[in-house]
């Protein structure tokens, strides 16, 4: 809701401005897979499967120092009321390569030479911060893989609405139409051990101390969702998968 000035007053879903969506995640939904999980926040849900280390074709592709993350992102044609053409495209391949940068940062492929893991990422419902929710559901589900990582990746869209800054935009802050100033949406990914940010686009206009102060908040939520999903993974350890 915009205020008098064009000052983001209250989220629409009662939210305080930090604060993010709840949030689950589980480890195993796919039982053919290497690895696999879900990681939901509010109305966004992704799922995440893992196939691989295996024999890389063609030949030419292969690496013979190291193994290739191939990262494949798509949104199910049901997941927005608008249906959703199947099949990549410019968005989708985007948002594959960009997850592929965030998750090779924390990935070590080099026991696995001329070999390929497949991460097959799909949304079955969106509404905003699916690219996020895509990493965060993915990193669990190379570490379920048995995959080799420096350490855990950890993915939250932060943002400007109007005069405000926020946490994990919903669609409806992700839009454009806000009074004053519209929205500005910076999906971050932070490395658990090092804290290094392993992607970060900017979508709107920001001063640079509010984009430090967001990246402070990015860096606050991820801690959150770190606990979300190594409690995933603890699950599964227990047996209950
Ligand atoms: P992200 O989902 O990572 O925030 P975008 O900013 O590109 O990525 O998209 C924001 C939201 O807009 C999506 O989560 C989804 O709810 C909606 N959206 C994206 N693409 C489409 C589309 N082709 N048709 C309808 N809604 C879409």
């Amino acid at each position: 809701m915009a205020g008098d000035k064009g000052i983001y007053t209250k989220r629409d879903d009662g939210r305080k401005f930090d604060e993010i969506r709840e949030m689950s995640a589980e480890v195993g939904i796919v039982d053919s897979a290497d690895g696999s999980a879900s990681f939901n926040t509010g109305h966004t849900k992704a799922i995440a499967v893992v196939r691989g280390p295996r024999t890389l074709h063609p030949q030419h592709m292969q690496n013979p120092r190291k193994g290739i993350l191939r990262v494949s992102y798509g949104m199910m044609p049901f997941s927005v009321t608008d249906r959703i053409r199947p099949g990549p495209n410019r968005r989708s391949e985007e948002i594959s390569k960009v997850t592929e940068w965030a998750l090779n940062s924390v990935v070590d492929l080099s026991e696995y030479p001329n070999t390929v893991v497949d991460v097959f990422i799909q949304i079955p419902q969106a509404d905003a911060g699916t690219r996020v929710a895509g990493i965060n559901a993915a990193a669990i589900a190379l570490a379920h893989a048995g995959i080799p990582m420096k350490e855990m990746v950890s993915a939250i869209g932060v943002g400007k609405i109007d005069k405000t800054l926020v946490v994990d935009l919903d669609k409806y802050e992700d839009s454009d139409f806000h009074d004053a100033e519209g929205s500005t949406d910076i999906p971050v990914a932070i490395t658990s051990r090092t804290k290094n940010i392993s992607l970060l686009q900017l979508d709107g206009k920001i001063s640079v101390p509010e984009f430090k102060e967001c990246v402070k908040n990015a860096k606050v939520a991820c801690e959150e969702i770190l606990k979300v999903q190594m409690q995933a993974l603890k699950n599964i350890d227990g047996g209950n998968n």
